[in-house]
């Protein structure tokens, strides 16, 4: 795997550019941070391909010789909007976008006969050394193919694509959710960028995943944790309620002055939060609680009747 697409890097990035990538992905895939499943597979690949880097920093450069076989696809990324929900029954969405594909004429070669040319004045690497040139650009990029190391005779250039072998597409990444992965976290998906110019290797795609919705629900450590309301009788007494978990309804057994309870749900841990909701008085409960509070009395001076009677 090229070290530069597991980073999600163009070629010509910079030592420091990718050193900061690097720490960000880190961030984001350190097992002790991210506990999905496939952290742990992510952050080794990063690791190595940064390793590979550091050993040999000439793999960030657009080093001549490497455009033979076309130049690397565009990384970037997209949002996927989710709601708690998806995460909680691990549902597959899709996200749209658009991205570059190679000609379906032409093969990505950008020309008819579907021969690749190398450009003689640059010998394929797109940079030449200045100074011979009247015009020459501060990167030194090669005038006759400008910069891309392939040349395309006029004639031979194919009609679908004018030469540019690529061509914008929109397409589907199907991503399979679970309940571990949180909002703003972003999944790599290594193919899914630009194809590269002249058949080169595809950039890759990273997914960020937006939560959009109820805030009232929450999703820690892989367990979700809602409210349900109940009322003074049913903290009292227990009773057996019905617990709505994105649409569904779960019964629910509380027992007498329950604050929470414990619930599964599409095999996944559910905590509720057990909320007393206090009803406004009626005639009938206000004569209810007028003989639990007379009780209530009765019960207190029965227990502090000898020591009031102490001088
Ligand atoms: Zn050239
Ligand atoms: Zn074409």
């Amino acid at each position: 795997m090229d070290p530069l697409k597991v980073l999600g890097l163009e070629p010509g990035t910079s030592p420091d550019k990718a050193r900061s990538q690097y720490m960000l992905l880190c961030k984001q895939y350190h097992p002790d941070k991210n506990s999905d499943e496939y952290a742990e597979q992510q952050f080794k690949e990063i690791s190595n391909a940064y390793k590979q880097i550091e050993e040999n920093p000439s793999l960030l450069d657009r080093s001549p010789g490497h455009f033979y076989s076309g130049r690397q696809g565009e990384t970037f990324q997209v949002n996927l909007k989710i709601t708690s929900g998806d995460l909680f029954f691990g549902r597959t969405r899709s996200v749209k976008y658009k991205r570059l594909a190679s000609c379906k004429k032409c093969h990505g070669t950008g020309s008819k006969s579907m021969n690749t040319q190398i450009c003689g004045m640059c010998k394929g690497s797109g940079i030449v050394k200045g100074s011979i040139f009247r015009v020459v650009r501060s990167d030194n990029q090669c005038p006759e193919c400008a910069g891309v190391g392939v040349v395309i005779p006029r004639d031979d250039v194919c009609g679908y694509c004018k030469g540019a072998t690529l061509l914008p597409e929109t397409t589907l990444q199907k991503v399979k959710l679970d309940i571990g992965y949180r909002n703003g976290q972003i999944l790599i998906y290594k193919d899914g960028g630009n194809d590269g110019p002249f058949r080169g290797s595809n950039g890759g795609l990273y997914v960020k995943l937006v939560l959009e919705g109820d805030r009232r629900t929450c999703i820690r450590d892989k367990v979700l944790h809602i409210e349900a309301e109940i009322s003074p009788a049913q903290h009292m007494l227990g009773d057996k309620i019905s617990v709505d978990v994105f649409g569904k309804a779960y019964v629910c057994n509380i027992k007498p002055l329950d604050k929470e309870v414990s619930i599964a749900a599409a095999g996944n841990p559910v905590k509720v939060a057990l909320l007393v909701k206090w009803p406004e008085l009626t005639d009938k409960s206000r004569k209810l609680y007028e003989r639990i509070l007379a009780d209530e009395k009765k019960a207190m001076e029965a227990s502090s009747g000898s020591s009031e009677s102490v001088p």
